[in-house]
């Protein structure tokens, strides 16, 4: 409070100055400071965007990521509504052969690569057509509103010729690639985002057993098959508490046809209906089950020893996942040391594509295993692996050529050429050797002809039998 007289109005004018000039700093102050928050939300909101927009951004390539597709697959799926089935068409990729260049040229090489397919792949199709990349070589392109068949096989002719162009990465190194390439084309509107995407993934799987480097649309026929996988998934816990599956024996033998081993395959038997390792073993894969079944088939076999199967040895099929398995060496441990008599007897049969995952881990269990008195065998020997060096590097004792090395050796030169150089490739590094799938007695002729000290499995000789056959054939 001012107490002025009235006499004193020079006073209260030097007053009034003085409360209009607090009143203009405060403003400055005030419109000074709002520009400020201004600043500073609009800095927030940049940052906000940018870390929004990683989550949505595949860091490698700059793509949209599996986030990001999953949410433009979800717009897609909404934007019809009264239509039977969807207008847009997903193309599953995955390109062929990377793992072994990223295991020849390294990662970094790998990565150039993946960042030039990703812009081949971009300007393969229409601007308006969604590119992301899934995971490692995977990637998706949703394909808007093209409903003629002819069209969606353009673009996938399109993307094969485009990417067969030689790309340069490690500063100088020229590589050809390939892809294969599964496509959905409008989707049934039953189907969640889920299944669209396992069902194109199908697709590009039947690429890539029929010979990769192609496309293949989802049709009909594969919608049974996927629906039988998802049935046989559901099944597989009840038949493994049910006791469903069991053992059979295929004899190996020497030229004579006399027994020497055995491989243990394992059988699923299901409603009278017998049904494929090929189906089963996958599933119980993807199920995480895989470590326990194994334990099952091993068991099977020590107790079939027990009761009194009477042959060199047995060798039994490890998958790839047995190597995370944590308790497996314990488990093979404890039967080592129950039975001791029969362990040497037991061997295990794993394929080439171990040796691309985690090379000290899978060196230090082969040695352990080996170490039990187990042998290891390498199976379907020379179809999975780039390198041989693992031949070099890995405790192993015996290679299984692969049955495509012997199915046309009688018609084509070339190949008995390849058998001759693969079965001299094994003996001249002292492995024992077994050729698999041999079914014609000519085929024997022409192997016996070579001159090197071999084991038989095949039809011609044994086929697949139970225990109880075995037995008798023994
Ligand atoms: P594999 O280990 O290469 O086993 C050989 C397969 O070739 C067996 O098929 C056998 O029946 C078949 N075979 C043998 N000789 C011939 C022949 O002369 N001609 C033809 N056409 N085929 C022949 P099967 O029993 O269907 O097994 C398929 C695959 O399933 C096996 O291939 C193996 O990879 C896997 N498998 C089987 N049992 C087990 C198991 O207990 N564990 C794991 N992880 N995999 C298993
Ligand atoms: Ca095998
Ligand atoms: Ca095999």
């Amino acid at each position: 409070f001012y107490i002025v007289s009235l006499n004193d109005i020079s006073g209260l004018v030097g007053l009034q100055t003085l409360l209009q000039q607090e009143k203009d700093s405060l403003e400055e102050k005030v419109s000074l400071r709002t520009i400020e928050l201004q600043k500073e939300i609009q800095r927030k909101k940049v940052i906000q965007a940018k870390l929004e927009s990683m989550v949505y951004v595949d860091y490698l390539t700059g793509l949209p990521n599996r986030k990001h597709f999953n949410q433009k697959l979800e717009l897609f799926m909404q934007e019809i509504s009264s239509k039977k089935s969807y207008d847009f068409s997903l193309f599953f990729i995955d390109l062929d052969g990377f793992k072994s260049i990223n295991d020849t040229l390294g990662h970094n090489a790998g990565d150039e690569l993946l960042i030039e397919v990703a812009k081949i792949l971009q300007k393969s199709v229409r601007n308006n057509d969604f590119v992301a990349r899934l995971a490692g070589d995977e990637f998706v392109i949703l394909v808007d509103q093209i409903r003629e068949k002819d069209d969606i096989e353009h673009i996938g002719k399109n993307i094969l010729s485009s990417m067969s162009q030689p790309i340069t990465v490690a500063r100088n190194h020229k590589i050809s690639i390939s892809c294969s390439i599964g496509i959905l084309m409008n989707p049934s509107k039953d189907l969640d985002k889920y299944t669209m995407l396992s069902l194109s993934d199908r697709a590009m799987y039947r690429v890539k057993e029929n010979g990769k480097k192609s496309y293949c649309f989802f049709d009909e026929c594969m919608f049974e098959e996927f629906h039988q996988k998802v049935d046989l998934m559901k099944k597989i816990d009840d038949a493994l508490k049910n006791d469903e599956f069991y053992i059979e024996y295929q004899p190996v033998c020497n030229q004579e046809g006399i027994i020497l081993s055995c491989e243990a395959l394992a059988r699923w038997r299901h409603q009278g209906q017998n049904i494929s390792p090929f189906y089963f073993i996958p599933i119980l894969e993807e199920k995480g089950l895989i470590n326990s079944f194994t334990y099952d088939v091993i068991d099977m076999v020590f107790r079939d020893f027990e009761n009194g199967l009477d042959v060199g040895s047995v060798s039994i099929n490890f998958s790839a996942f047995q190597f995370y398995d944590t308790k497996l060496l314990s488990f093979l441990k404890e039967k080592a040391r129950k039975f001791p008599h029969f362990t040497k007897k037991i061997n295990f049969e794993i394929t080439e594509g171990v040796f691309t995952t985690d090379p000290e881990l899978v060196h230090d269990k082969l040695t352990t295993i080996r170490a039990l008195g187990h042998k290891i065998y390498i199976d379907d020997f020379g179809t999975g692996y780039s390198s041989f060096d693992y031949i070099r590097k890995y405790p192993i004792d015996v290679l299984k050529i692969d049955k495509v090395f012997v199915d046309e050796i009688l018609e084509d030169e070339k190949q008995y050429k390849l058998l001759k150089g693969m079965l001299s490739f094994a003996d001249s590094l002292e492995m024992s050797i077994i050729v698999e799938g041999v079914e014609q007695e000519e085929q024997v002729k022409y192997i016996n002809a070579l001159d090197i000290d071999l084991r038989f499995q095949g039809y011609y000789f044994y086929k697949p039998m139970t225990l109880e056959n075995l037995f008798k054939m023994i």
